[in-house]
């Protein structure tokens, strides 16, 4: 994607502004290895940054006034810090940008403006998550540049609230903490309750293999939205606040009082938030055959009780447990389509990408796009000047 790299982006900053950038930033893309459709319902979540990020040049204005381009759309789009309204059309991904000055702003903080060249490598709409990895570098940016002091998780909450506030995408916080704070070799366990969160570590010699079935997501926003009501008649009829709440044993307990359905639908959340619990004692402790097994698990969970995967999806699954060097795999993200997540003895990598790739062809004549990656550290913030004034 795109002719540049990180490394030549000041010199593309350079070319298109003529003038030399001060800030660089980079937030990246990331990867849920496993609790899925478990954030709305309070409970546990355990993704990775992965080595894929989107980064930003920039340098301040004075003007109030905000130039951006994207190098990877070729397209320009500016606003006023003054009054910051929705763009349409081919500037419609400037809004990620403009939503999170409008969220630090909303909360009282003093922006100054910039130019700013947007550059990315996470695939965009594969469900890696592009969309946060754009709003925590555009917000830590704008931090940066106005020498805000905000944690990670303050940016990664602005971020999040310029998602569901101004892009007008009602998501969770788990994309763009995972993105704020993630930590190299480890994955980061999030209590999407309390927010507390802890980094895990990913064991050595282990990669982190993400396949894209390239199946649209089509029934997404409907089936997400139905889900969610499922859920909450299930919380409801249960007395309690949310799934988060219910043991597996208690669940039991009121099987004749649930309709089949909601029944369904309950044990596949009560179920991963234990299954993600134990991933993290497994994964600590090095047990990787526990790991792989939670991972297939949690697949079953979501293709049979919640019913979110699709044949492309089980396909991509079953194929990858028949490679040598597998580890664990399952879907990823809300299902439908989009991403499996695969753990991958390393030295067998680059073999299992081939196997899989070839696997997944012939039984549906798709090719997917496969990527192997690691769990690199959050975004971060690199001041490339020591005088970067406002010009
Ligand atoms: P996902 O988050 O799964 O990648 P989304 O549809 O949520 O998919 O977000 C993708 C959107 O994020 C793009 O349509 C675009 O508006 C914006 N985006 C992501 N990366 C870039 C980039 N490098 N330059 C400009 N916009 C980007
Ligand atoms: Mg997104």
């Amino acid at each position: 994607m795109g002719e540049i790299t990180q490394h030549d982006l000041p010199a593309a900053f350079r070319r298109r502004f003529e003038a030399e950038p001060s800030l660089m930033v980079r937030a990246p893309g990331r990867v849920n290895l496993i609790g899925e459709h478990t954030d709305y319902n309070q409970g546990f979540v355990l993704p990775l940054a992965i080595n894929r990020a989107v980064w930003i040049a920039a340098r301040a204005r004075a003007d109030g006034q905000v130039a951006l381009i994207s190098e990877n759309f070729g397209n320009r789009s500016a606003f006023s810090l003054a009054s910051i309204q929705q763009a349409t059309g081919a500037e419609a991904w400037s809004n990620y940008v403009r939503g999170a000055a409008h969220a630090l702003q909303a909360q009282g903080h003093r922006l100054c403006g910039m130019d700013a060249l947007v550059w990315g490598d996470v695939p965009v709409g594969s469900g890696l998550s592009s969309s946060a990895a754009l709003l925590v570098a555009s917000t830590l940016a704008f931090s940066a540049l106005a020498e805000l002091d905000l944690s990670p998780l303050d940016i990664a909450l602005r971020a999040q609230q310029a998602e569901v506030e101004f892009v007008g995408v009602n998501v969770g916080v788990m994309d763009q903490m995972i993105s704020a704070l993630g930590q190299a070799g480890h994955a980061l366990l999030i209590d999407c309750h309390s927010l507390a969160h802890r980094p895990v570590p990913v064991p050595n010699g282990v990669a982190v293999v993400i396949a894209d079935s390239m199946k649209r997501r089509g029934l997404v926003d409907s089936k997400y939205n139905e889900r969610r009501a499922e859920c909450e008649e299930g919380a409801r009829r249960l007395g309690v606040q949310s799934l988060r709440d219910v043991t597996i044993a208690a669940l039991e307990a009121k099987r004749a009082s649930l309709p089949e359905l909601i029944w369904r639908r309950c044990r596949h959340v009560v179920g991963e938030n234990a299954r993600v619990l134990a991933c993290v004692e497994a994964l600590r402790a090095g047990r990787l055959d526990e790991v792989g097994a939670l991972l297939v698990q949690s697949h079953e969970s979501l293709r049979d009780d919640y019913e979110v995967s699709c044949r492309e999806l089980d396909v991509m699954v079953e194929a990858a447990l028949r490679q040598e060097g597998i580890i664990g795999a399952r879907m990823t993200g809300a299902g439908f389509g989009g991403c499996t997540v695969n753990l991958v003895r390393e030295e067998r990598a680059g073999r299992f990408v081939d196997g899989l790739r070839e696997a997944y062809r012939a039984q549906t004549g798709l090719t997917p796009s496969i990527y192997v990656c690691r769990a690199t550290d959050g975004a971060q913030a690199i001041n490339l000047s020591l005088s970067g004034q406002p010009t």
